[in-house]
């Protein structure tokens, strides 16, 4: 069974509902409903992509056949950030909450350990070599470390960093397929990890897998990067904090006034 008709054997058993935002299908779940329709589709079989959705990957879609094609073949999109949850409820048709990667992950590390999964992590800086003891670690081996302790029982199949050469891709997908991960996070930052996670479930051979795009979680878990603090989650400004914190962003979140613009036109339709 191909990724395609895993999907399908799911959609026809369960229709979600969507809201279309730009063109792109988003479901319209909470974190509670994702992570059970997550966990169902661990559980019955077959290769399904999870897309947390952004504001700048929708506005990207928007644009880009190739990325829309992308997102809407995708098992689950979820509304990541409140600019998404923002233009569900302009379209008319609301989502509770906002449903991020990190989150999502998390959640879904803690079922992993109890239920046996073992989980795969690719994406995040190489170690250093003669660095400190942690430095040396990637940022991948050190967040599963640090996860492990976290979540008792959390089988780590492997890691890998995410700065491999092409002609080294053929040996990664070898590297997963035997470690036989039930869920493989890829943190490559989007639209790159959708589209690594597409490429790689056409050559696998691996038929019961969720892949997850995470963006930068792994940096998070490894305790090398900040996530933003509570109150700016809670005042919905951590785009903000990522800003001050990494200004090179500046030019990726022109994006942010765009899409709100391109919503509003939707919404006028
Ligand atoms: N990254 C990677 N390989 C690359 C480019 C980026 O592994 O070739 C990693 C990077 O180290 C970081 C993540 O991808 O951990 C991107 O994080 P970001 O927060 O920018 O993701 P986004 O906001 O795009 O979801």
């Amino acid at each position: 069974m191909n990724g395609i008709e895993g999907n399908r054997s799911i959609e026809t058993a369960n229709i979600l509902e969507t809201v279309n935002i730009l063109g792109t299908p988003v479901h319209r779940l909470t974190m509670a409903g994702a992570i059970q329709e997550i966990e169902r589709r661990i559980k019955s079989g077959g290769r399904h992509q999870i897309v947390t959705a952004n504001p700048e990957i929708l506005y990207s879609a928007h644009h880009d056949p190739s990325i829309r094609q992308l997102l809407s073949e995708a098992s689950l999109v979820t509304a990541d950030g409140i600019g998404v949850v923002w233009a569900a409820s302009i379209l008319g048709k609301p989502v509770a909450e906002r449903v991020t990667g990190i989150d999502l992950m998390a959640d879904l590390l803690a079922r992993a350990a109890k239920q046996g999964w073992p989980c795969f992590f690719y994406g995040g800086k190489p170690g250093r070599k003669e660095a400190s003891p942690e430095e040396e670690r990637s940022v991948a081996e050190e967040a599963a470390r640090r996860l492990c302790d976290r979540f008792p029982g959390l089988q780590i199949a492997g890691t890998a960093h995410g700065y491999i050469s092409a002609s080294e891709q053929a040996a990664l997908h070898l590297q997963i397929d035997a470690a036989k991960p039930r869920l493989l996070f890829v943190g490559l930052g989007a639209p790159r990890q959708e589209q690594w996670i597409r490429d790689f479930f056409r050559a696998t051979t691996l038929n019961d897998i969720v892949a997850i795009g995470i963006g930068g979680s792994l940096d998070v878990f490894s305790g090398r990067v900040q996530r933003a603090p509570q109150w700016c989650q809670q005042w919905h400004l951590e785009w903000l904090y990522r800003l001050v914190k990494e200004p090179a962003r500046w030019k990726r979140q022109l994006n942010l006034p765009r899409f709100v613009w391109a919503v509003l036109r939707q919404g006028k339709r």
